[in-house]
């Protein structure tokens, strides 16, 4: 968090806040900050918004608990909106929900598949095929991933988009499999790629 400059001058001093989980990086909501709930935010390590509804400083989790304990800020292009990393105590939103923008639990991405599959390792269930996968062991759902890819090759000569999605789909679940049992994440693959990533 290097010192930031931030411009107070709009919407009556009050500056927009993105919070975002800095773990899952879902949104969890939204809040305004003047420039008082920002310093209290710094000195604090918590989040601080100014309400608009109370008209005063409020610290999220001040009554629930849920209080945001913050991460990192960094500010946009022209500093006039806040993107706030935070560990979340609990549920960000005062209906218990774990955001304020419902539509994003039901949002499925690499993120959820994987909790998924690490859920069905951690909480084995008899009728999850993911689980039989586990218990086959690391020799099986490695050659699973061969399999799935030469299936993925013969229908990518093909013109038949159905199968070639759903043999995609078949590697990249497997891949993620396989990473789990090897004790990795898709986001330790990501870092991998990134430093490869020339700016
Ligand atoms: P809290 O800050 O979590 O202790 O909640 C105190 C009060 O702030 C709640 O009763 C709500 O009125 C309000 N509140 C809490 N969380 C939110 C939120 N995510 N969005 C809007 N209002 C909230
Ligand atoms: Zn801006
Ligand atoms: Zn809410
Ligand atoms: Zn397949």
């Amino acid at each position: 968090m290097n010192n930031l400059t931030i411009d107070f001058s709009k919407l009556n001093g009050l500056v927009p806040c993105i919070i975002q989980d800095a773990t899952t990086q879902r949104v969890l909501m939204l809040g305004f900050m003047n420039e008082e709930a920002y310093n209290k935010t710094i000195q604090e390590k918590k989040v601080v918004f100014f309400s608009r509804s109370k008209q005063r400083l409020w610290m999220k989790g001040e009554t629930s608990g849920n209080v945001f304990d913050l991460v990192d800020i960094v500010s946009d292009c022209d500093n006039d909106t806040l993107l706030v990393k935070v560990h979340p105590r609990g549920p960000a939103c005062h209906t218990g929900a774990d955001t304020c923008f419902n539509e994003i639990n039901e949002q499925w991405n690499i993120d959820a598949l994987e909790k998924v599959i690490h859920d069905r390792k951690v909480n084995p269930s008899k009728s999850s095929y993911t689980t039989s996968l586990f218990e086959s062991g690391l020799n099986k759902i490695a050659q699973k991933v061969g399999e799935e890819a030469v299936e993925l090759i013969i229908e990518a000569k093909d013109n038949n988009k159905e199968l070639f999605l759903n043999e995609a789909a078949d590697l990249m679940f497997h891949y993620l499999v396989l990473l789990q049992e090897k004790g990795y994440t898709f986001d330790d693959v990501l870092s991998v790629l990134k430093k490869r990533h020339k700016k």
